[in-house]
């Protein structure tokens, strides 16, 4: 693919970024906080259900899920992140303590032993954005779910939508974790659409078509309804040509499921989880922080494609 054609994060424009002095910054951060403005974004007609996955590990499934969800919430759609990963990763980004024993997470919400608006927390940075956030309890899950009654749809007769209602949510996402067990299964038919992170890396499409085969047995058998309605490009460095090779590739796949924006590689974009923020946050006119408010407003825009590539 030709460098211009890879979208925001062309060279030229990522140099721009990269030396813009203090005050240029700073400028471009208030353009940012004021294009993403309340309001600039229509809310879905019905609330969007999207669960992000990828069994391969550290695709950035954890990095897409919270920075969407704050360019969301950003843009005033309420959002609830279901932390659905035992490593808790989600949670600690969106700055929810999951590690206090009380706390009431996703595993007593799957158990049946709390309801949705029980296990909502909102988040410190925003009052339209909240956490169902996990524990280490939710490791064992994986396991006890196996004999219990509708293993599969747990989470989907958890999702109550009186709560989802009264709270405004017009976006529910869910972080996976980097497998295809019974919490990814859940993950996938409580929702209607599946979005992809892929890293821009060698073996990026390793286990993509496993992956695929899983959401088609679980359309054939548990959801009908249940499609891939977003691709997302991770961790794009346009210093190598592998990146755009990997980029054409999974553009030449799955077409136009595939956001034109694509996420670069940032230093910032992995420092600010440490601060229990999202990059939005932590450093507002950044790259990443750019990127994942494009990508945000793309999937915003897009509404929610059709399986056959149309609007709802
Ligand atoms: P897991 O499979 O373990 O749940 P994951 O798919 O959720 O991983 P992340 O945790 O989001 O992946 O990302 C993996 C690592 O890469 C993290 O350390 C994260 O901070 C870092 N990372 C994610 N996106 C970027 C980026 N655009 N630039 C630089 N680092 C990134
Ligand atoms: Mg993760």
């Amino acid at each position: 693919m030709a460098k211009d054609s890879v979208g925001p994060v062309s060279r030229e424009t990522s140099e721009k970024y990269v030396d813009t002095p203090i005050a240029a910054a700073a400028e471009v951060a208030s353009q940012v906080l004021t294009k993403g403005h309340a309001g600039t974004l229509p809310r879905p007609s019905a609330t969007r259900i999207i669960t992000v996955a990828n069994q391969k590990g550290g695709v950035g499934k954890t990095t897409t899920s919270v920075n969407l969800a704050a360019a969301l919430a950003l843009h005033g759609l309420g959002v609830l992140v279901i932390d659905l990963d035992p490593q808790g990763n989600a949670s600690t980004a969106l700055g929810i303590n999951h590690r206090d024993p009380d706390i009431r997470s996703v595993y007593e919400l799957l158990l049946g032993e709390i309801t949705l608006a029980e296990a909502m927390q909102k988040t410190p940075a925003y009052d339209n954005l909240y956490c169902v956030p996990a524990t280490l309890d939710l490791a064992g899950a994986e396991i006890e779910l196996v004999s219990m009654v509708a293993r599969e749809t747990r989470l989907r007769n958890a999702l109550d939508l009186a709560t989802i209602a009264e709270y405004g949510i017009d976006y529910v996402i869910i972080d996976c974790p980097p497998s295809l067990g019974l919490l990814t299964v859940n993950a996938m038919v409580a929702a209607r659409e599946v979005l992809i992170p892929i890293q821009c890396e060698y073996y990026a499409l390793e286990g993509v078509g496993q992956l695929l085969q899983n959401i088609e047995l679980v359309q054939a058998h548990l959801n009908r309804e249940l499609y891939v309605s977003t691709v997302l490009l991770t961790m794009y460095d346009g210093r190598t040509k592998l990146a755009d090779q990997v980029a054409d590739e999974v553009r030449r796949h799955f077409g136009d499921k595939v956001l034109n924006t694509i996420i670069p590689r940032s230093v910032k974009v992995s420092e600010a989880p440490g601060f229990g923020m999202t990059i939005i946050e932590y450093d507002p006119g950044s790259r990443g922080s750019m990127s994942y408010l494009d990508a945000g407003r793309e999937l915003g825009m897009r509404g929610a494609p059709s399986p056959q590539g149309g609007q709802r």
